[in-house]
């Protein structure tokens, strides 16, 4: 994210909470990946991780193509002119109508996660007189340590067990309507270290020429998940883009030598967009509770739920730096406790952080932001709603959502006189 934001400007125009994107980041950061990584791999950017409609006109201008996981997603990606030869549809719990949508909408692939969903796609596309590519998503028979969420190895409702795959026989190429051409593994989020994502990979490539040897599927795609991470903590280290390319690079090589048709696709969220996203909240008030300073903001965890803690017992912190004022490096600085309007003791955005002198109408960012925010939040949480987010681009800043009142909370709610009314009997 640049340093060079006008954060007071801001905040005057947009008022706060606010999520701001910096959307010039995003591109650099995009084609920094993509340079690094072998041309014939094609990055998918997971909605799931930052939905807002901004944030995909920045990623898609710049060649992300587009993994969704519900209808919204689908139709966002759909409005914002992606091609559909660059959408694939994935999660564990689609609906016929996101699959009519889907089918109706003509995209690339949708990742199968059961038998019976295959069942479903195969019937839906029929019912369209079409044939639709399935990626079949294998939950494969063990993982690799090294994700901060490992999948494989385990029971789990993703995808279909390795060992079902490799016994299914020829009736996967059988379908009429569902087009099976390839597979889908995803074994992971968080991931810091290239070596885990490298043998990952080989484990992937690996796995879906197994299933296709024995089955007879084709292999027009392969999608070897993602999970690419980012550091957000004391001790965290960068991914090393240029380690992972070293070594992902040659396997990568090998296997598009071995099928010069497949298409190689990796699954992109966190590391596209979370550090070019700050929350941007102005301090209410100051206050000091048994030795302990506090500073009250207008934002808070309802926001930004990954600031309570992820995958932690012990309270990590996010950064957090003051924003609205140089500071100088002389400057005394302090444990300060950063806390949001909610009224649990768990709305605390950090604890014990070092930050200069505060003043109520201060504004505080929470930095490396960009993922996983508002949209993976309990928003509705006191009944605040949805902050505004911004994209900065080239000089400017557009409002890419506006906040939500208290007008649109109520619009939602309905009231019926017989609820109204007290007394058992009608
Ligand atoms: C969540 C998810 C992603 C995105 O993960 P990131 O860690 O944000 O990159 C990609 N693929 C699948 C299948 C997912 O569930």
């Amino acid at each position: 994210m640049s340093e060079e934001v006008d954060w007071s400007g801001i905040a005057a125009q947009y008022g706060t909470p606010t999520y701001v994107y910096d959307g010039d980041w995003l591109v650099e950061n995009l084609d920094a990946l993509r340079a690094a990584l072998h041309p014939s791999l094609e990055v998918f950017y997971s909605l799931k991780s930052n939905p807002n409609r901004g944030v995909y006109d920045v990623l898609h201008s710049a060649g992300a193509r587009a993994e969704v996981s519900s209808l919204a997603e689908l139709r966002i990606v759909l409005e914002a002119g992606t091609d559909p030869y660059d959408i694939v549809f994935l999660g564990p719990g689609k609906s016929e109508q996101e699959i009519t949508a889907c089918v109706a909408g003509g995209i690339y692939a949708i990742v199968c996660e059961s038998f019976a969903e295959l069942d479903l796609i195969d019937r839906t596309a029929a019912e369209h007189g079409v044939r639709q590519r399935v990626l079949l998503r294998v939950n494969p028979a063990f993982s690799i340590a090294g994700s901060r969420l490992t999948m494989g190895g385990k029971p789990r409702q993703f995808g279909i067990d390795e060992a079902e795959l490799l016994t299914a026989g020829p009736a996967l190429a059988a379908y009429r309507h569902a087009d099976v051409a390839g597979v889908q593994v995803y074994l992971g989020t968080r991931i810091l270290d290239a070596d885990v994502i490298v043998r990952n990979t080989a484990h992937i490539l690996d796995i879906a020429e197994r299933i296709a040897r024995a089955t007879g599927i084709r292999l027009e795609a392969v999608d070897i998940g993602g999970g690419l991470g980012v550091p957000y903590f004391d001790g965290e280290h960068e991914l090393d883009a240029a380690a992972l390319a070293k070594d992902l690079n040659p396997l990568l090589d090998a296997f598009a030598a071995a099928h010069p048709d497949t298409r190689l696709i990796m699954e992109s969220g966190r590391y596209l967009t979370a550090l070019g996203g700050t929350y941007l909240m102005r301090v209410r008030y100051t206050k000091e509770s048994m030795g302990e300073r506090f500073a009250v903001a207008d934002g808070g965890t309802h926001h930004h739920m990954a600031a309570v803690g992820i995958g932690s017992f012990v309270k990590r912190n996010f950064p957090v730096g003051l924003l609205s004022r140089r500071t100088d490096p002389a400057e005394a600085v302090g444990p300060w406790n950063v806390a949001g309007p909610l009224c649990t003791p768990n709305d605390t955005i950090a604890k014990g952080v070092a930050l200069p002198e505060l003043q109520p109408g201060d504004l505080i960012g929470v930095l490396r932001s960009g993922a996983y925010g508002p949209s993976a939040s309990p928003v509705y949480f006191l009944s605040h709603g949805y902050p505004a987010e911004v994209v900065l681009r080239r000089g400017r800043s557009y409002l890419v959502r506006t906040r939500d009142t208290a007008d649109d909370i109520l619009a939602k709610q309905a009231t019926h006189p017989e609820l109204r009314r007290n007394g058992n009997t009608d």
